[in-house]
This record gives structure tokens, C-alpha cells and sequence, in this order.
């Protein structure tokens, strides 16, 4: 039996990378709830989801060279209220993603807060 060991970007040793998962914030709610400890905030007027978009698309490819190879297994949208952002604004975040399988198998749930 052999252990293949794999180094975290963070240096960290493991025998085996967990599965790869991407977490999108979306911190926009029509109000703030005021029992919610969640990083959200209450739209005032449109959301910003555009500038938003191109906010995280940036992020994720600053990320790519620590995850480069690695397959994402999920994607999470949390938030916030991830429907307050248009399908359009959805699907250009995840046209960003790479990979020439991203629109197979894939489903969409939408959950409230
Ligand atoms: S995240 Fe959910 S609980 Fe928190 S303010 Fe938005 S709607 Fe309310």
C-alpha cells in the first residue's frame, strides 16, 4: 500500500487533498434580519451585481494557480439572498469558471435565507 502525500497551498502536508469546493458570497438581502449574524447587508436600490461579478471573477483567478489541476466538486451561492442577483449576473459567474465541463450534471437549488 502506498500514501501519496500532497501539499496544501499552505504548505500543510496531507495523504490526500479533500475535495475541492467554491463558496460565492452574495451579501445583499432586502433587509437586514435582526437576528442574522451573517455578513449581510440591506440593498439600497439596485444591487451592484455587475461590478460584483467582475469582483469575484477577478478573485477566482488570483485563486487558480493555488487550486490549478484540482477538480471543483460543488459550488456553493451563500449569502445574503443569492436571488436578489439576476440569472444573467449568475451565468457570467459561472461562465468564469474553468473547465469543459461545467454545464454538465449541473443543477441549481435555490434556499432561502
Ligand atoms: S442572510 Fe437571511 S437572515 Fe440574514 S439578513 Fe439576509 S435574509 Fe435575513
Amino acid at each position: 500500500m502506498s500514501v501519496v502525500v500532497a501539499a496544501s497551498p499552505s504548505g500543510v502536508r496531507l495523504a490526500q487533498l479533500p475535495p475541492l469546493a467554491l463558496y460565492v458570497h452574495i451579501p445583499w438581502c432586502v433587509k437586514k434580519c435582526p437576528y442574522c449574524d451573517f455578513n449581510s447587508h440591506q440593498a439600497r436600490g439596485d444591487v451592484p451585481e455587475r461590478a460584483y461579478v467582475e469582483a469575484l471573477v477577478a478573485d477566482l483567478e488570483f485563486a487558480l494557480p493555488d487550486v490549478w489541476g484540482r477538480r471543483v466538486h460543488s459550488v456553493f451561492f451563500g449569502g445574503g439572498t443569492p436571488s436578489l442577483f439576476s440569472a444573467d449576473a449568475i451565468e457570467a459567474l459561472i461562465s468564469a469558471f474553468p473547465g469543459p465541463s461545467r454545464r454538465k450534471n449541473s443543477a441549481a437549488t435555490a434556499k432561502p435565507a
